[in-house]
């Protein structure tokens, strides 16, 4: 039998096997092959986290850390993440089958969520209020939430944890994290630098097993007091109204059917690459996917024979290899998901000009692929036009002017993001004014960061990661009134 690398949970500061006493394996989605497991914690493990995070709340050293000590905390976690970059990254892609390429670079830029956020810990303002009342001085603080459950999917475990544990802590909450039964031992191998870093125990624990068992238990814990998800739309409605049953606070960072569009008055050697990063970084899997590439009819043509040529070209392989372009599909449910959705397409009459299956090459053949795939002529009524397929998979749909392209970008359930490729400036303005999606790129795509805002419209999600104002969704405030009278008037003499 393969040896297996065993990574445990982190409850109260202590390394944390399961109550169940059983264990999830993770499958290395190039080799097929098992090569890690992790705790499957149940219900009375969810109890435990939960208290844990409780109790360092509100007792002990954390509550009592003023603001920039949080801050030097998140600042050195940072930088141990920066000096055990490669680790992790490498911890991911076995996990989850991304590029060593794409990973070291998301695990580079991943302190700076970090020494952004270590920075806003002690910039959290309350205001003295002007008042209508004599004798009265009233001001304002914000307050941390409490616990929060950060709920985490395969496709980025490390990157989407880290979205919301840095504004989570800088705003002083403690944190249960759940990630994705699929992907969990880089999460776990974090909380090894938590740790290290320095901060109280209970203040990150973690739990893993299955969503619909203990992902559920914690969503529904009277202890927990806001819950942070990114995933499935139909998993995070099911978040979102069993928090609405407990009144918890809710940020939803749901999935995407984003269209990228290409004007005739573009760069087009540039919206080619834009529409192949858009569509085929991570293998499609990015709710940030540009999988629908709306191409204006006049070059209709040339740019779907070039996006097909620069496809062709990707070099799949081993997602370790540094040379490798497109890795697998992180799991096998999921390959078989992507490829059904292909056969989809073809039966809808939309027509495949690249790929459509798994690789046929014999190294390939223990991994979990499915090939750069391009359906042309789409029309945005096909459901391989509506439906998040979560994989490499583009389809190109034609329109004739502005106005249709934006009918059709809009025509979605989804509003994540969305890419404009023109020269023209008064154009990127007012397509960027009339697409209905928490980003708008022009001229490029996929860029993320720190300081901006990141989210979605319509059922793309609720609330804003990233940027300053995130915090805020970590916070409530408290309006405090003092009485600076001599004394308390009679409470049956009206004035
Ligand atoms: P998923 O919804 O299946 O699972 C996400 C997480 O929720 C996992 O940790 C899972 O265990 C947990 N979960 C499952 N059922 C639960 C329940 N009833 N209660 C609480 N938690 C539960 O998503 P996935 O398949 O892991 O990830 C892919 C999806 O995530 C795609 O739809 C993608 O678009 C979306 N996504 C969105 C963003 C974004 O920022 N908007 C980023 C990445 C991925």
């Amino acid at each position: 039998m393969t040896h297996l690398t065993r990574f445990l949970n982190q409850i109260g500061g202590r390394p944390y096997e399961s109550t169940t006493g059983r264990w999830l394996r993770s499958t290395n989605p190039f080799t097929g092959q098992d090569w890690a497991e992790v705790p499957l914690c149940g219900k009375d493990d969810v109890e435990t986290a939960v208290e844990a995070a409780h109790l360092a709340f509100t007792r002990g050293p954390w509550p009592s850390l003023n603001p920039s000590g949080r801050g030097k905390l998140l600042r050195r976690l940072g930088d141990l993440v920066a000096r055990d970059a490669e680790k992790l990254a490498t911890i991911e892609v076995k996990d989850n089958g991304k590029l060593i390429a794409e990973m070291l670079g998301q695990l580079r830029y991943i302190p700076e969520w970090f020494y952004y956020f270590g920075g806003l810990a002690d910039k959290i303002e309350g205001g003295v209020l002007p008042s209508d009342k004599t004798d009265v001085f009233a001001f304002t603080k914000q307050e941390p939430l409490g616990v929060v459950v950060a709920i985490t999917p395969w496709n980025s475990p490390l990157l989407l944890l880290t979205w919301k544990l840095a504004p989570a802590l800088a705003a002083g909450n403690t944190v249960v994290i759940k990630p994705s039964e699929f992907t969990s031992c880089s999460t776990l191998a974090l909380m090894d630098l938590i740790k290290e870093a320095g901060f109280p125990n209970g203040v990150v624990n973690t739990v893993t097993g299955l969503g619909s068992e203990i992902g559920a238990a914690l969503v529904e814990h009277p202890k927990v007091a806001k819950v942070a998800f990114t995933g499935g739309d139909t998993t995070g409605a099911a978040v979102y109204s069993e928090a609405a049953r407990h009144i918890k606070h809710v940020t939803l960072e749901l999935g995407g059917k984003s269209p990228n569009i290409i004007f005739a008055d573009a760069k087009i050697d540039d919206a080619v690459k834009g529409a192949i990063s858009g569509i085929f970084a991570a293998s499609g899997q990015t709710c940030i996917a540009g999988s629908r590439l709306l191409v204006q009819r006049s070059v209709y043509d040339e740019v779907s024979a070039r996006v097909v040529d620069f496809a062709r070209s990707a070099r799949l392989g081993n997602p370790l290899d540094g040379a490798t372009q497109v890795g697998p599909i992180t799991t096998q449910q999921q390959q078989e998901k992507v490829l059904h959705y292909i056969d989809i397409g073809r039966g809808e009459g939309a027509r495949c000009l690249l790929g459509g299956g798994r690789p046929s090459a014999p190294e390939l053949a223990q991994g979990w692929f499915v090939e750069p795939t391009i359906f042309g002529d789409v029309s945005n009524n096909m459901r391989i036009a509506r439906e998040e397929i979560f994989g490499p998979v583009l389809s190109i749909i034609p329109f004739e002017d502005e106005v249709e392209a934006i009918a059709i970008a809009n025509d979605s359930i989804y509003g994540l993001a969305c890419g404009v490729w023109t020269s023209n400036i008064r154009r990127s303005f007012a397509m960027a004014n009339a697409i209905r999606a928490g980003t708008v790129w022009v001229n490029t795509y996929r860029a993320v960061s720190f300081m901006a805002p990141f989210g979605g419209y319509k059922k793309s999600g609720i609330g804003r990661e990233n940027g300053q104002a995130a915090i805020n969704e970590y916070l409530q405030t408290k309006c405090i009134w003092i009485n600076l009278g001599e004394s308390v008037p009679n409470p049956f003499v009206l004035r």
